[in-house]
């Protein structure tokens, strides 16, 4: 693309990617989740054009670019320009000041791998067109309209947690939010000595997409379910394993243990942040395993390389604990690892893995992160 040969950035902005810690699929269910970005990031770069509606995007990444002019905006076939695309068609929905730009976006940051690299690259657009057209959005805006942008670009029926955590993380700590109120609190992540690795499966299953749409409404057919008992019930988030219990024959095994895998998870978000609270760090570590065996087999998104993952971890005493993070099907398992054992327990991991799958396992170190921020 031509920009590109004489590209001078008035504008850099950094959008992280994040890790959850637990609380999965929950926060379509209006429930608890506790993530917190990385230092994984997807790095954008603009400049304005001068131009009324004419903008060049690349991606670094791919190696590959698209113009698109903002008053015909429209889906694309290409997926990648959907999430740039969702982003603009919301943003012009609140305002009409923003004019022809270029922009780069190149990433340090796993695709597909269970980090949120979309919501990444939703919320850096959203971020950088703020700031350099005076757009006035704030966070919150900036992240419903990321999470708006993935319904109807891309056709992932997200939650909101993805979005939230890229843009509103803060260094050292995970965030407590409240999907029903958006209510949220920082909440210390000091696991010394031990440290959180990540192992990426290199799996990521194209079904996820069309998976998560189901779960979403499997869990929607519990509460239709449960409402004719509680009226007042109006999602997950409001139901007991107590009033789930009656309705098991009436909803059929498979709802019903979407619905307790929700409501148990809901449950242990708010464990998991009294344990960090009060450092009872072999508590950390079973809720990780407890909640990997409800995504395995009452939500069934994990995988067989995932469960592989997390099985080996336990034969490690220095794993305090490990689970499949993200939305599923693959992606990354998070481990909590004593400092002094992360060589000997990746080598080992990576050995047997490569041994059951023909496959080089990747393995890195986060540390909970900042959120999108201006950094020249
Ligand atoms: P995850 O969010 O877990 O990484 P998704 O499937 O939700 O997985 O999003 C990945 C998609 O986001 C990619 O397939 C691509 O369309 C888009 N994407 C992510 N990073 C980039 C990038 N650096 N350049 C272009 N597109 C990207
Ligand atoms: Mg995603």
């Amino acid at each position: 693309m031509e920009f590109i040969e004489d590209f001078t950035p008035e504008l850099t902005v950094k959008s992280p990617g994040r890790i959850n810690l637990i609380g999965e699929h929950t926060d379509y269910n209006l429930g608890y989740v506790l993530p917190t970005a990385i230092e994984n990031q997807i790095t954008f770069r603009f400049q304005r054009n001068n131009s009324v509606s004419t903008c060049n995007l690349y991606s670094l990444t791919y190696d590959t670019g698209f113009t698109l002019d903002l008053n015909m905006i429209s889906k694309s076939e290409v997926e990648w320009e959907n999430y740039i695309l969702g982003v603009l068609n919301e943003i012009s929905k609140l305002t009409d000041r923003v004019k022809g730009f270029d922009c780069t976006v190149e990433s340090n940051l796993p695709t597909g791998s269970g980090l949120s690299s979309s919501a990444a690259l939703e919320c850096g657009l959203a971020y950088g067109l703020n700031e350099l057209f005076g757009l006035g959005l704030s966070k919150m805006s900036m992240v419903k309209l990321s999470q708006i942008a993935e319904h109807t670009y891309v056709g992932t029926q997200c939650g909101i947690m993805d979005q939230f955590a890229s843009v509103m993380s803060k260094e050292g700590h995970v965030i407590l939010l409240d999907c029903k109120s958006l209510e949220y609190d920082y909440v210390p992540m000091d696991i010394r000595p031990y440290k959180i690795i990540l192992l990426n499966t290199k799996v990521s299953h194209n079904l996820a997409s069309s998976e998560y749409n189901t779960r979403k409404q499997e869990c929607q057919k519990g509460v239709d379910v449960i409402r004719k008992k509680h009226p007042q019930v109006n999602s997950l988030r409001d139901v007991t394993l107590d009033m789930l219990r009656p309705h098991k024959n009436e909803m059929g095994q498979t709802i019903f243990n979407r619905c307790s895998f929700i409501v148990e998870e809901n449950r242990r978000v708010l464990a998991m942040t009294q344990a960090l609270k009060s450092s009872k760090l072999e508590e950390v570590g079973d809720l990780l395993y407890e909640a990997h065996d409800g995504i395995s087999k009452l939500y069934e998104v994990s995988c067989p390389e995932s469960d592989f993952l997390v099985n080996f971890s336990k034969d490690y005493d220095a794993v305090l604990g490990a689970r499949q993070t993200g939305g599923g099907f693959g992606g990354c398992t998070l481990n909590l690892v004593h400092e002094t054992a992360i060589d000997d327990f990746t080598t080992a991991a990576a050995k047997a893995y490569k041994d059951a799958f023909a496959i080089d396992l990747e393995v890195f170190e986060v540390r909970p992160s900042g959120g999108t921020r201006i950094v020249g």
